[in-house]
This record gives C-alpha cells, sequence and structure tokens, in this order.
C-alpha cells in the first residue's frame, strides 16, 4: 500500500512570503511607500497577542508598515468604532484587522461592517462577501484562499472536480466553497445537520475539513487518491501526562492510507494563512494606488 504524501504548508507559505516580499519592494519603487497593515487587539487574551505578534514581526520582514493599537478589553462600543473610522481614513494604512473574537459586550458585526472593505484584508466585510459571491475581485478570507493556493499548488487546474466542504462558518467554510465553486468544481457544503457525513466525503475528490472536532474525519470516509485539505486547528491531552498537543479535524494517519495527499496540523495550512495576510495587504495596496494587482499571487 502506498500511503499519501505531507503536503509541507510551511514550505509553501515560505514561497508566498518570498513573492510578498517582492513584490513589496516593487509597489515601494512605484508608489514610493510602504503598504501598511494595523492590527487591532481588544484585551488580553494570550492566544490572540501571540497571533498579532506574529502578524506584526511578517509584515516588518517583508518590508511592509506595521500598526498596532492595544485596546483595554473594557473598550466602549463607540471608541472601537471611531478608532476603526480614524484607520479608514489614515492613508499609512491598507489593511486593517481587528484581532477576533472581541469581549462580549462588543457588537463584534457592528465593528467589522465599519471597516473599509478596500482595507478588509480579512475579507470579512458584507461586501466583501458580497463580491466572493459575485465573482468580483475584492478581498478574501485568509484561511480558504490558502488552502485554495494549496489546492491549486497540488492539482493545478480544479475543474470538474467533485469537492467537499465540512463547515460554513462566515470565516472558513462558506468562502472555501465560494473560490472552489469559482475554480468550477462541484461543490457540496456539509455541516452539523448532515446526514451520512461518511458518505458524502467518500465522494468527494477534494476534502475541505474546517469544522473544529479532533480527528472526527476517519480514514475510511476518505475516497481513494482524494486531496484532504485540514484546516482544524484542535488542542487535546498528548501522550505525556499534563502535555497537549495539537490535531486537525482528520485522523491524519489514518487517511493517509487513503489519500493523494493532506495538509498537516500542525504545519498545514496554518501557515498559510498569516502568508495570505502578507499578500492581502500587498493586494489592498495595490488596489488603493490603483495599481493593477500583483502578479502570481
Ligand atoms: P466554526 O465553529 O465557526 O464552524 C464550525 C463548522 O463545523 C460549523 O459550520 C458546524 O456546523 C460544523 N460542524 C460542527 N460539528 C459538526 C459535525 N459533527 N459534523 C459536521 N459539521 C460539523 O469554526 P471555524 O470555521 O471558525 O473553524 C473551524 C476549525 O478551523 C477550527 O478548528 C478552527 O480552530 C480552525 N481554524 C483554523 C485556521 C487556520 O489558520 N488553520 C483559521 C480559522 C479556523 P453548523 O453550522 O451546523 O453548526
Amino acid at each position: 500500500m502506498t500511503l499519501g504524501k505531507i503536503i509541507d504548508g510551511k514550505a509553501f507559505a515560505a514561497k508566498v512570503q518570498e513573492k510578498v516580499g517582492a513584490g513589496v519592494a516593487k509597489f515601494v519603487e512605484k508608489a514610493g511607500r510602504k503598504p501598511g497593515l494595523a492590527v487591532v487587539l481588544v484585551g488580553e487574551d494570550p492566544a490572540s497577542a501571540v497571533y498579532v505578534r506574529s502578524k506584526a514581526k511578517m509584515t516588518v520582514q517583508l518590508g511592509m508598515e506595521s500598526f498596532e493599537y492595544k485596546r483595554p478589553a473594557n473598550i466602549g462600543q463607540d471608541e472601537l468604532m471611531e478608532l476603526v473610522e480614524e484607520l479608514n481614513g489614515d492613508p499609512r494604512v491598507d489593511g486593517i484587522l481587528v484581532q477576533l473574537p472581541l469581549p462580549k459586550h462588543l457588537d463584534e458585526q457592528a465593528v467589522v461592517n465599519a471597516i473599509n472593505p478596500d482595507k478588509d484584508v480579512d475579507g470579512l466585510t458584507p461586501i466583501s462577501t458580497g463580491r466572493l459571491a459575485l465573482g468580483l475581485p475584492g478581498l478574501v478570507p485568509c484561511t480558504p484562499l490558502g488552502s485554495l493556493m494549496l489546492l491549486k499548488d497540488q492539482l493545478g487546474d480544479l475543474t470538474g472536480k467533485t469537492a467537499v466542504v465540512i463547515g460554513r462558518s462566515i470565516l472558513v467554510g462558506k468562502p472555501m466553497a465560494q473560490l472552489l465553486l469559482g475554480e468550477n468544481c462541484t461543490v457540496t457544503i456539509a455541516h452539523s445537520r448532515t446526514k451520512d457525513l461518511a458518505s458524502v466525503v467518500h465522494a468527494a475528490d477534494i476534502v475541505v475539513a474546517a469544522v473544529g472536532r479532533p480527528e472526527m474525519v476517519k480514514g475510511d470516509w476518505i475516497k481513494p487518491g482524494a486531496t484532504v485539505i485540514d484546516v482544524g486547528i484542535n488542542r487535546v491531552p498528548a501522550a505525556e501526562e499534563g502535555k497537549t498537543k495539537l490535531v486537525g479535524d482528520v485522523a491524519t494517519a489514518e487517511a493517509l492510507a487513503h489519500a493523494a495527499a493532506i495538509t498537516p496540523v500542525p504545519g498545514g495550512v496554518g501557515p498559510m494563512t498569516i502568508a495570505v495576510l502578507m499578500r492581502n495587504t500587498l493586494y489592498a495596496a495595490h488596489l488603493r494606488e490603483g495599481l493593477p494587482a500583483p502578479e502570481g499571487l
């Protein structure tokens, strides 16, 4: 039995970053300024703080400007909305990312809706969502776009392939399905009410799992030769007492006996998410300067 291939998301993300870095240098020549990404962090959530730090670090590494706005957990809705408005009008800022989730007392959707869609590097505003649905150019959520890049790198043209996306969130499942549809796949979206998920998955050439349930997708659900993108990030107890480890939504070891290729967790989709955020910032900067979209990204 030949085992499937493990897709090296880290290596592919490094290539994307390299292209973004080269694109930034060209942008600076043309526009006479650096692209800028503003990240808003509300509260002290340690995981969010780590994400924000790594995003800021990579922004600077790739030659862009990073603006960090840390605000206390008890910030009021009006004050946060004012900050977003300020960033909408700030000429140095091409991309605005409000780190989610926000503390419970804040209306998250209202904050996201206030972001100028042309600066919406997370692709979560209704305008960005609508542009994606209409097949118009625009900013697309980073994780699904990164997943699509990995798929195209593995498979080339996706036309005519059957794809199952498990999960229908605004952040991952729905935009992923739209992107696959845009690539001429025949797309099924599965969710918690789907009946006989195993059979639904077994029909697919491409499986994207974005559920948040550790190793829920079993190996024998996978159609022989399918390509599997495991978006899930789940922390579970490790063999060593008191320790934890990260696993995806797919039982990777089992799935490798059936799949042609699969992304690991960690080291698959995760690194792509941040690389695409950098790509989106560069893309937004081009948009704002009226320049054609950067090539090869
Ligand atoms: P959500 O919780 O918003 O959505 C989960 C989806 O899974 C829902 O649509 C839900 O269905 C569906 N679901 C839940 N249980 C089942 C089930 N038993 N069978 C089938 N479908 C089910 O999660 P997200 O989309 O935000 O994230 C999904 C996963 O991806 C998480 O593990 C998250 O940590 C990870 N993630 C990883 C990123 C990365 O960079 N790699 C970035 C973003 C997320 P229903 O709608 O019916 O409730």
